[in-house]
């Protein structure tokens, strides 16, 4: 009886091992850089390189380190009443649509990547009639500004002309406070990089074209900016903040 029992744990015991082992080696390099992990997450996401089940699993893993890493750094939450409207000199007036229209969810999924249908985001447009970047009345960049704090967690820099991506230079930006992730698209220039933390108001890139659809000429120069929501269930949706924009473009600052 105890031979046989020896030689069950003896059996068991390689298949036991490695299971946590691999478990805590998981757990380590999640640890390690995890906003650098998930902007590469976030590449394969967009590039539809891995499937939904395990992206999901990894945005799971990542983001109470990210969370960790923001305050241990210093991150401080941001009340909402501290919250910038991302377009300097701009106000809720630029904000496509009526009244929020602009925020078309139905059929968006955000680990679809590239693929994503809807627009569950609002579009603010800049005065560049001769679409070159910059705007008409003061002849310079326009900077976007960060909504709240945060620290990001996903940028595309070296966007090209001709690429498929939709988003072109685009940044992501964790908040922990809110519990989700403010996305800004289109962008000339990026200011910031993965891991970097946040407070409200500060310059993160300026204003831009960048992006298959934003580049064409029929799209009037803007920057787009969606909230991703991490729910219950971990899983990041699109959630409406128009009333916010609304209240924080009262008036340009
Ligand atoms: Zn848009």
């Amino acid at each position: 009886m105890l031979r046989a029992l020896i030689a069950l744990l003896v059996v068991l015991a390689p298949v036991a091992r490695p299971s946590s082992a691999g478990l805590a080696a998981r757990a380590f390099q999640a640890s390690v850089n995890p906003s650098a992990r998930f902007d590469a997450l976030y590449a394969d996401i967009r590039d539809q390189h891995i499937a939904r089940d395990a992206a999901r699993e990894k945005v799971r893993e990542l983001l109470p380190f990210i969370k960790q890493d923001f305050y241990a750094r210093g991150g401080k939450d941001a009340p909402k009443d501290a919250w910038r409207f991302p377009v300097e000199g701009y106000a809720a007036s630029s904000i496509g649509g009526t009244n929020g229209s602009g925020y078309l969810p139905d059929g968006y999924d955000w680990f679809d990547g590239y693929k994503g249908k809807g627009h569950p985001g609002h579009d603010i447009f800049i005065r560049d009639r001769n679409q070159d970047e910059l705007d008409d009345v003061t002849g310079k960049p326009v900077n976007v500004l960060s909504i709240s704090s945060g620290i990001v967690v996903a940028y595309s820099p070296d966007w090209k002309a001709g690429s498929i991506l939709r988003g072109g230079r685009y940044l992501y930006i964790y908040d922990p406070s809110q519990n989700g992730i403010f996305y800004y698209a289109h962008q000339r220039s990026l200011l910031v990089k993965p891991g970097d933390i946040v407070s409200p108001g500060q310059v993160i890139a300026t204003v831009g074209r960048s992006g298959r659809n934003a580049a064409a000429p029929r799209s009037p120069t803007h920057l787009h900016v969606m909230f991703l929501a991490i729910d219950a269930g971990d899983y990041p949706r699109p959630r409406q903040i128009y009333p916010d924009l609304a209240r924080i473009g009262r008036r340009p600052r």
